[in-house]
């Protein structure tokens, strides 16, 4: 069974999906969004699984993740954003209008442009400490969660680009910050492993992995057990805050083969806008962004893909 055509369908309901769906409601096309279910994350997307969020403009008292990504959607709704609480399945985005199967498959959505806005998520260790201390010391950002370690002791995991970089911004409000590493050498680039080496607020701990991150039974980070994986010998790293820095998947799988994607698995977006290599269809939000992966980035372009949505409708389709 075919649905009507839509003007705008909009997948993923994190701050780019909202946003968009903000501004394309307010430009009367009507969109509809599917917010997932938990293909790709949660409903409302990576601020969900965070406590406070200090740096979205607008919350001077500080606001939680849930309760921000409430507050969107809320909006999105009196907006008229009709949200439809389904994993998209598969998309066929070769023909005139582009087509998107969600929960059960029965019903194949089309509409005339499309604004993917699936996210990302970062790449955890997987051990069940870090699952439950996740929020209570243990991050994945150090931009968003360093602030709450300032003159406090700090372990970084990773050995590549995002480490160093993490572990470089760490450093400037941290005491210390330790970088875990489980081989003899980085992978990150010469001139950031320079900058990360001539720091000497950063120790860093080579051939090293994380057993467990203490403690569960505080309910807070108190450090890590760490082991060396040449000796195998094990000991405590004293530290309140655990970030994990061993990069993030985009969730793109859906679009491999129909969209222009970096090595990466990033969606690929004409510089300065929107547009992804298939006409109509618009990339917005941490899924095209291995940069800043900010929310009020991804909220900022969320605008600019339903602006750009709109403009393309109106010189394309004749809406
Ligand atoms: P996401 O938030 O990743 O949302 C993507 C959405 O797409 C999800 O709802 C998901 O369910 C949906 N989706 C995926 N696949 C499908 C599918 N097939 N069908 C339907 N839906 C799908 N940023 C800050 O600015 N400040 C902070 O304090 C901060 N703290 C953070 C703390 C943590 C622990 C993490 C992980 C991130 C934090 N960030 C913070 C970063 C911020 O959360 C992201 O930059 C932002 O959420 C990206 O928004 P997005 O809309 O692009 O994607």
């Amino acid at each position: 069974m075919s649905s009507d055509v839509r003007n705008v369908i909009i997948i993923g309901s994190g701050p780019a999906g909202h946003t968009a769906a903000i501004y394309a409601a307010r430009a009367n096309l009507k969109p509809l969004m599917f917010e997932g279910l938990a293909r790709g994350g949660i409903p409302g997307g990576q601020l969900m699984i965070t406590n406070d969020v200090e740096n979205y403009p607008g919350f001077p008292e500080k606001i939680t993740g849930p309760d921000l990504m409430k507050a969107f959607r809320d909006q999105s709704l009196v907006q008229g954003v009709e949200i439809v609480t389904e994993d998209v399945h598969k998309v066929d985005l070769g023909g005139r209008r582009f087509a998107v199967w969600a929960g059960d498959d029965k019903v194949e959505y089309r509409a005339r442009a499309l604004i993917v806005a699936t996210g990302a998520q970062a790449k955890w260790l997987g051990l069940p400490s870090e699952h439950a201390l996740q929020g209570k010391g243990v991050s994945a950002c150090a931009v968003c969660d360093g602030a709450f370690f300032r003159k406090k002791d700090v372990i970084v995991v990773g050995g590549g680009d995002t480490a160093m970089e993490e572990s470089s911004y760490l450093s400037g409000m941290c005491s210390s910050v330790t970088l875990v590493h489980r081989r003899g050498e980085f992978r990150a680039s010469k001139a950031m492993q320079e900058r990360v080496l001539r720091n000497e607020k950063i120790k860093v701990l080579y051939n090293a992995v994380v057993e467990e991150v203490l403690d569960p039974r505080l309910g807070e980070v108190t450090g890590a057990r760490v082991r060396n994986v040449k000796t195998n010998e094990s000991t405590v790293v004293p530290a309140a805050g655990f970030f994990v820095a061993i990069g993030h998947t985009p969730n793109t799988d859906l679009f491999a083969g129909q969209l222009e994607l970096h090595d990466s698995g990033y969606i690929k977006t004409r510089a300065g806008s929107t547009y992804t290599s298939v006409p109509g269809v618009f990339a917005c939000g941490d899924v095209q962004d291995f940069t800043y992966r900010q929310a009020v980035t991804a909220a900022g372009s969320g605008c600019m893909a339903a602006l750009d949505a709109e403009r393309w409708l109106v010189l394309n389709d004749g809406h």
